[in-house]
């Protein structure tokens, strides 16, 4: 996802007093709330003073109650809300010089020197516009004589940070905006909705998704729900052809059995000749080809409610970037935009990338849609290709060297988010290139009970969107190598694709050490990590762990909300994880949790003690009340002594009176029901590049060689890999390099890029202030922090 440079000793940091501006302006999206409150409690944490602008620029040309100061408390239990509290609004008057003149008053006249600003290209044009021209507009004001020189001499300068929020993901040099995640969530649970009933009615949908401008959200919908067809802006159908194209293929899968039909089509959709592709022209011509169809237009649905958990940690992470960003800036240094690349969070001149932004659509108006396409992040083509291999049957490209291979797929361990959907993947691009693709069912007792069949293209069709495993899993390790190589040998299996966690890598090692012993392990060999641990090594990201911290915020955000009723009460919430604690961390960031208990930082009776003195301290400070619960989130494995139990009951004890404590154990409902649109959208990477491995490593032998060996040998370490997300790319990391980073005990990988992340939780639930520090002036009254908060 992203990883921030945040360390907990930034709260100790020299206080730079400086106040801080925020303000959400544009389109709403989920997430915005987030960062309000990250840039809020971390400001304050600096020693900043933070306001809050209502409505955007409407609040800054208005002033007066527009504009306030924001202290820890008023931004408790923002987390979990979707739109914006701070309100947005459209304001033309921003867009005149008038207006920035009174802007820049109001800004002068609360001491705001420095302006973050929350929202699309527009809102991120507007501050930049304002900064250039705040010399002319403080001279002005002078001129005019509503400010006067001393009140102006402080503020010689403008700072302004952009953090992007866009639904549409269409901002160039990041790699996704804030909302956009949620949005797909909305628009992935909609499309499943209507697919049963297109299922049951054996009817077509035409689904119209936002952008205007970007065809991101019709993809990744496209990708997440398996749709039939998708029409997007950068990738215009040739308008000669693409009706007699979409019908016939269209024709072709209901003539195969296929009953539901989804499309797709991006507001912004158009042909080659730039003419717009409506939802309802598509309705007509597949009602004159005889399949019943209906139009659905999901509309401001798409603009989220409650953020998940992806949105949430992005808001937050950014907010706190954003503030830094605000204190390293100079007055020479261009207005910076807080942008992802390559998963880690970057700053990016922010006018460039407002620039190349609109040079999509003017390359699109040009119908230069190669360019189109190349301004988007590399992910957006790569998945635009996978779509089309793994959605029509007519994309055969011969197999490598004309040899067809016959690829095994296992499901192994406990069931994750997105094994369908790697699954469906792997067998549709197998089949396009020409290989027979081998369910193995119930994992390697499956195997040997011979309960292996070739799938089809229709046997898989509505996969995506389903949770647990089709094929079976069992928790059986692969121990009896030899009638698992008997068994290999007898399907003709010459290619494996495991999918599963720590239990498939580590199957995975010892067929790759049994390869001396069994040719049949001879084969090009690569596992997808999926479990909702994300424990395996080669990997930053497992599949099922996204679906995982969705789960688990779902249910805090439930029990938070009860403990919010019985207002002081503790929460002690036990996730899952193993030995890793990576689900308990990214968790608690998105729920705001008090603390968190992982294997990584160990637990101890002073930690205990330290958060029961901050309970004491903070629950006392709330004189009036209004405080409401708290969630600590303990891993499963922490610790053998403390207990989710023994920590509710010494929590209790120790409140005496001032707080009670309950346990909530998540269990398997953390494994969630459908998988997350993120999760499917990486199985399908991770399932179309597997295949290709598969076929880069098959190394056919020549049938003249004297030896006798099977017909695909291979015992090239680089033929036996895990794939996995590093940074921004994908990557097959090699078994036999991987066991170096590998804790087998605690089956975990020794890297974990969220473990600085914690110290972060910690300052967002105000312990930078607690215990060891006296409580002084508001944040005395402030303190009434709630579990989200
Ligand atoms: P978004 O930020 O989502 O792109 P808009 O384009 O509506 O949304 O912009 C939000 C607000 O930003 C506008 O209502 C206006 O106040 C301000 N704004 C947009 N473009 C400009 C501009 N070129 N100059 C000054 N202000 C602008």
């Amino acid at each position: 996802m992203f990883t921030s440079k945040f360390s907990s000793n930034n709260a100790n940091a020299k206080p730079i007093k400086k106040r801080i501006g925020l303000l959400t302006s544009g389109g709403d999206s989920s997430g915005m709330n987030a960062a309000v409150r990250s840039i809020v409690r971390v400001a304050i944490s600096h020693g900043c003073e933070a306001y809050a602008v209502y409505e955007g620029y409407e609040g800054l040309v208005q002033g007066g109650d527009m504009i306030k100061k924001f202290e820890w408390s008023d931004v408790r239990g923002y987390l979990s809300i979707g739109g914006t509290l701070i309100r947005t609004a459209r304001c033309q008057s921003f867009r005149e010089h008038k207006g920035r003149l009174k802007a820049a008053y109001n800004l002068i006249k609360n001491g705001i020197d420095a302006l973050i600003v929350c929202g699309g290209d527009g809102t991120l044009t507007g501050a930049d516009t304002l900064r250039s021209e705040w010399p002319e507009l403080t001279k002005e004001l002078i001129k005019n004589g509503e400010l006067t020189e001393e009140e102006v001499a402080p503020h010689t300068n403008l700072t302004i940070v952009g953090i992007v929020c866009s639904i549409d993901n269409d901002m160039a040099l990041t790699d996704i905006t804030i909302g956009a995640v949620t949005s797909l969530h909305r628009i992935c649970e909609a499309v499943d909705s209507i697919s049963s009933t297109a299922f049951s009615h054996s009817r077509a949908f035409v689904i119209e998704v936002m952008g205007r401008h970007c065809g991101w959200l019709a993809l990744m919908a496209a990708i997440s729900t398996g749709a039939n067809y998708v029409f997007i802006p950068e990738r215009p159908p040739e308008a000669e052809k693409w009706k007699k194209e979409m019908c016939e293929s269209l024709e072709k899968q209901r003539e195969a059995g296929k009953r539901n039909t989804i499309i797709i089509v991006a507001e912004g959709a158009i042909d080659d000749n730039l003419k717009p592709i409506k939802a309802d022209d598509i309705r007509k011509l597949l009602v004159d080809v005889n399949i019943d169809t209906r139009v659905t237009t999901l509309g401001h649905i798409q603009r989220g409610g409650r953020p998940c958990a992806y949105d949430r940690n992005l808001a937050t992470l950014q907010g706190v970037e954003a503030v830094e960003a605000v204190l390293r800036a100079t007055p020479d240094t261009p207005s910076p935009m807080i942008s992802v690349r390559e998963n880690k969070l970057v700053c990016e001149p922010l006018m460039k990338a407002v620039e190349l932004t609109h040079q999509v659509s003017e390359a699109i108006a040009e119908k230069n849609f190669r360019r189109a396409m190349e301004l988007r992040d590399p992910e957006f083509s790569e998945g635009y290709e996978a779509y089309l291999s793994t959605t029509f049957m007519n994309n055969i490209v011969p197999p490598q060297g004309n040899h067809s291979l016959k690829i095994g797929i296992i499901h192994i361990g406990a069931p994750a988010g997105g094994m369908n959907a790697a699954t469906r993947a792997a067998v549709r691009v197998s089949i396009n290139r020409g290989h027979k693709p081998i369910a193995i069912y119930n994992g390697f007792t499956g195997l040997l009970q011979e309960n292996v069949r070739e799938l089809n293209w229709l046997d898989v069709d509505d996969w995506t969107s389903k949770g647990g495993s089709e094929l079976g899993t069992t928790k059986v390790e692969a121990n009896n190598l030899e009638l698992i190589a008997c068994q290999l040998q007898k399907q003709g299996i010459n290619a494996l694709l495991l999918i599963g966690g720590f239990e498939a890598y580590s199957t995975l090692i010892k067929l790759t050490e049994a390869r001396d012993k069994y040719p049949a392990f001879c084969i090009p060999m690569v596992c997808i990590p999926a479990t909702i641990s994300n424990n395996v090594p080669g990997t930053e990201f497992s599949l099922g762990s996204d679906t995982s911290l969705n789960s688990i915020v779902d249910s805090c955000d439930v029990i938070k909300q009860s403990a919010s009723a019985s207002r002081r009460r503790v929460f002690v919430v036990e996730v899952m994880g193993g030995y890793c604690g990576y689900l308990a961390v990214m968790s608690g960031l998105a729920v705001g949790a008090t603390n968190i208990y992982a294997p990584e930082y160990g637990l101890s009776l002073k930690t205990l003690q330290e958060d029961v003195n901050h309970l004491v301290r903070r629950f006392g400070a709330d004189t009036k009340r209004t405080s409401s619960g708290r969630l600590i989130l303990r891993n499963e494995l922490v610790s053998n002594t403390y207990t989710t139990d023994v920590i509710a009951n010494i929590i209790q004890t120790e409140g005496k009176g001032l707080f009670d404590s309950r346990t909530s154990i998540l269990g398997h409902i953390q494994q969630g029901g459908s998988p997350s649109p993120m999760d499917r959208i990486r199985a399908k990477t991770f399932a179309v590049k597997c295949v290709s491995f598969l076929e880069k490593h098959a190394h056919f032998s020549n049938p003249s060689e004297k030896m006798k060996l099977p017909e695909v040998y291979t015992k090239d370490p680089e033929s036996a890999a895990v794939i996995g997300i590093k940074g921004a790319q994908i990557v097959c990391t090699p078994v036999t390099e991987l066991a170096e980073e590998t804790e087998f005990e605690k089956r975990k990988s020794q890297k974990a890029w969220w473990i600085n992340v914690k110290p972060l939780v910690e300052l967002l639930s105000k312990w930078g202030y607690s215990d060891n520090e006296p409580i002084e002036g508001d944040m005395n009254i402030g303190c009434d922090l709630i579990s989200s908060d």
